[in-house]
């Protein structure tokens, strides 16, 4: 037998590597350092630990987005020789770099246009920024199209989905199965729910993450979120992607096949086993993540999510429906609304009524799906326009807290 020629190391460029995800990236690399090489890094305000983590892989450019943050970072990096930069276009800048992977992580729409960067650059793009789908799926699956490597996905569901497929036509596929942990109110009633404060929604029972994916999966709008990000991802229509919640996280994502077959994904819930099937693909590597051990989980158990108590998902297949400006104004009033959540701005029930409120306001103004970057952006900016609005609305009228 001949051996394998060992493969040349992998650049790779970490988009939001001062976040949740970046840091999961970052141990990932650290279980095999000699193969992989850090091009670039990128944060938005958090300088010092952008600096600590460029030093610490050597990476050759760290931009951090808000400028007024960049003085840290250049000072701390100084006499290192790794290149500093600041502002939204130097971002774009490190996303385009030559690399052979771009793991996209930066949160909410902020991340698109450095995104489609690093598409259009024809980087193999690990995906795990979901929100730049949801904006502008339409364009980012043409782009990726137009560029060649096919876009990897990052989140947990989508990364098993992409494992049970197995290179099978879509054809094949009957429905696929994402699951939901169902956060931490899958028991609690309306009632316990209004009264939910931004600590206990902070609170996740299996996942560590980033404060905004970790309210939205609270609300399980995280879910709403994804059911649009597979449809772009697998070309599945919205009917054949089923939620089942299954609190022991312990299967991602299940493929039903023509034929009968269901093919599911387990792991331990930790993101470094997706992130690091996209840093390998097509091959494998250590993840340094803890195993499952089935014995002890004992049962797995499966249900249906109660569309009473988390609205988000029928409003999201319904913004699917209607569209990609629907599913481009969802996000941006979602954004806005967990914002003004954990700001203590609105209740918890009200997220997902001030998103309903605002894709229903827009439906009269905007009915394109956007065609352009730009037009996705403009779309956005309008989309948390007009949540803004509707939240002072509320507030005028005692309905926000
Ligand atoms: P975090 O909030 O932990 O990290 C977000 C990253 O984006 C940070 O590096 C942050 O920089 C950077 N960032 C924030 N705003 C901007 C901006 N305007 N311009 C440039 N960079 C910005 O989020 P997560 O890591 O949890 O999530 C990242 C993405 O991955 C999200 O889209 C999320 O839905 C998705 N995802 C996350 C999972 C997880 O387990 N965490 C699982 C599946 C998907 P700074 O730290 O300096 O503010």
């Amino acid at each position: 037998m001949v051996a394998a020629s060992p493969r040349a190391r992998r650049r790779i460029s970490i988009l939001g590597a001062t976040g949740s995800i970046g840091t999961s990236t970052l141990a990932v690399i650290a279980e095999r350092p000699d193969d992989f090489e850090v091009v670039a890094v990128t944060g938005n305000d958090n300088a010092a630990k952008l600096a600590e983590i460029a030093r610490a892989v050597g990476a050759r450019l760290a931009v951090i987005a808000n400028p007024a943050a960049y003085a840290v970072l250049k000072d701390a990096l100084a006499g290192t020789g790794i290149e500093a930069a600041t502002g939204d276009s130097a971002v774009v800048d490190a996303a385009a770099r030559p690399a052979d992977i771009v793991i996209a992580a930066i949160v909410g729409a902020a991340g698109l246009v450095p995104t489609m960067a690093a598409i259009e650059a024809g980087a193999q793009v690990a995906l795990a920024n979901k929100e730049c789908l949801v904006c502008a799926g339409e364009l980012f699956i043409a782009a990726a199209r137009r560029a060649g490597p096919p876009i990897l996905p990052v989140d947990s569901e989508h990364n098993a989905i992409f494992q049970a497929l197995g290179g099978h036509a879509i054809d094949t596929v009957e429905k696929i199965i994402l699951t939901a942990s169902g956060g931490p109110f899958r028991d609690w009633t309306v009632d316990a729910m209004a009264a939910v404060t931004p600590q206990q929604a902070l609170r996740h029972p299996n996942w560590s993450m980033g404060p905004k994916i970790t309210v939205d999966s609270a609300t399980m709008m995280n879910k709403g979120l994804e059911i649009i990000e597979a449809y772009h991802l697998f070309g599945l229509s919205g009917d054949k992607v089923e939620v089942l919640v299954h609190p022991q996280s312990a299967v991602h994502g299940i493929v039903a096949f023509r034929d009968g077959s269901m093919l599911a994904q387990m792991s331990a819930p930790d993101m470094r086993t997706p992130i690091a099937h996209c840093l390998a693909w097509p091959e494998r590597t250590e993840s340094g993540s803890p195993r499952l051990d089935l014995a002890a989980l004992g049962s797995l158990t499966f249900e249906r999510p109660d569309p009473r108590r988390f609205p988000a998902l029928r409003i999201a297949r319904e913004a699917l429906a209607a569209g990609g400006w629907a599913t481009n104004i969802m996000n941006a009033a979602n954004e806005i609304a967990v914002d003004a959540f954990l700001r203590h701005r609105i209740g918890f029930l009200e997220i997902a009524e001030l998103v309903e409120e605002t894709v229903a306001r827009a439906a009269g103004l905007a009915t394109e799906t956007p065609a352009s970057t730009e037009a996705a952006l403009n779309l956005d900016r309008e989309g948390r326009r007009i949540a803004l609005e509707l939240m002072q609305a509320r507030a005028g009228l005692g309905i926000a807290s």
